[in-house]
């Protein structure tokens, strides 16, 4: 790590040594004690138990519901066929609003079952969908809406559920980012019908794949535990439609694992955002999205909103500039659901009713947290970003004068690597 800068030439992007010699990665994989994970995977090996509602499963989904104080957990292959095994379950058609500004799963899921994702605006202070954008977008052929708890802080619940009950709508969470958080003192997995959370590499507790299902409905908890083994009610009776979205041990032994170390990975993640707190206050035009600390938080992104009047640089040239440097910041969720496939040719109007979200698209830069990021690595990130906006007229100029970064993983030309 050589972080120092003192000229611009310093910076790798005009040339310079970057300032770390291995890749930073947003989302690496927390792992838990790799022991304790080995003594479980032996175990199942030696019951020959891999799949199919195992004992590791059982547990897992247990400890999550006493987690939570949620009834039910049906732990799941991953959070994609989550989604989509509750949007079969509670019989979601027609069309279901959702917020553009989630990752791409939230609107396939419904898209893959025919249902038409609506896209809503969001409140520019927490990120999620703003309830009176909401209410606007209800049609007839309205089922449902998905609420996406942004970065792990919780949507407008109250008033979601409240246009849910009044206009006779079902109301799903997708609360993969929000895993061990809470909202007015209650854990969130218990709003809504249902929610799911996700469990994947890069999520900050992880099961290699795998989400969770969650609700507090008998009726639907059970339906859902159907759908998830192809309908299977006994060995040779199929009760109703269904998929293969079952989670293997090995799964939960990760899951398990990852569960033992909850703690530590919240603390690290907390002490990772106030190291970024407190060095990047000083530092004009750039804003760290708060966490509210008097609820439970996982602190799993830190995100930062670029104001290019202020901080004199734009979102993209930090972007690029800090790659040079080895630090691989990720622009989440630009640019918007409405401007992807099949999206943007279904509507190719939605960005006329969605402006916040396309104005927060082009501002937002999450960067690397996690146990595998040391302090010493947060300093020299937060010191590289005053450096470059404390110089940002003079990088500007300089950065007019030459192409854009080519970066072989951002431009598609080569595979990021595996997580
Ligand atoms: C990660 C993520 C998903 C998908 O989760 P998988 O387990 O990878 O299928 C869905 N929604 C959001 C908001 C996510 O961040």
């Amino acid at each position: 790590m050589s972080p120092i800068k003192s000229g611009l030439p310093d910076l790798a992007i005009f040339g310079g040594k970057p300032a770390f010699d291995s890749a930073l990665h947003v989302g690496r994989p927390n792992v838990g004690d790799r022991r304790a994970l080995l003594k479980r995977i032996n175990d199942l090996l030696d019951r020959n138990w891999l799949t199919n509602d195992g004992p590791l499963l059982q547990e897992f989904e247990q400890r999550i519901c006493g987690l939570i104080g949620v009834k039910h957990c049906i732990a799941v292959c991953n959070a994609t066929i989550g989604l989509e095994i509750v949007i079969k379950a509670l019989g979601l058609s027609g069309e279901v609003i959702v917020p553009s500004f989630t990752f791409v799963a939230t609107p396939h899921a419904l898209r893959w079952h025919g249902v038409t994702p609506v896209f809503c605006d969001l409140d520019p202070d927490t990120h999620n969908i703003d309830p009176l954008r909401v209410a606007e977008l209800i049609t007839r052929r309205t089922s449902g809406i998905i609420g996406v708890h942004v970065w792990g802080r919780p949507c407008d619940v109250g008033a979601l559920a409240d246009l849910a009950r009044r206009q006779n709508l079902k109301l799903v969470f997708d609360a993969a980012h929000a895993f061990a958080c809470s909202h007015e003192g209650r854990m969130i997995g218990g709003l809504g019908n249902a929610e799911i959370f996700s469990f994947h590499a890069t999520k900050f507790v992880n099961t290699f794949e795998g989400g969770a299902i969650v609700t507090n409905s008998d009726e639907l908890a059970t339906k859902i535990r159907l759908m998830r083994n192809f309908g299977f009610a006994g060995l040779d009776t199929v009760m109703s439609l269904g998929t293969n979205g079952k989670m293997s041990e090995p799964s939960a032994a990760m899951g398990l694992t990852s569960l033992e170390s909850l703690e530590r990975f919240i603390k690290v993640n907390r002490r990772n955002y106030h190291l970024y707190q407190q060095q990047l206050t000083k530092v004009p035009g750039i804003s760290l999205s708060q966490y509210q600390e008097d609820e439970k938080c996982n602190y799993q992104y830190i995100v930062l909103e670029i104001d290019e009047a202020v901080a004199g640089i734009n979102r993209d040239m930090l972007d690029d500039i800090l790659w040079a440097e080895n630090v691989l910041t990720r622009r989440y969720f630009y640019p918007g659901c409405h401007r992807m496939e099949p999206y943007c040719s279904a509507d190719p109007q939605a960005h006329l009713r969605l402006a916040q979200t396309e104005r927060l698209a082009k501002m937002v830069l999450c960067l690397p947290t996690g146990s595998a990021i040391s302090s010493a690595e947060i300093t020299a990130i937060c010191a590289l970003i005053e450096f470059v906006v404390k110089h940002a007229e003079a990088v500007k100029q300089r950065l007019s004068m030459r192409p854009l970064f080519p970066h072989p993983w951002k431009s598609g030309s080569s595979q990021e690597p595996l997580i």
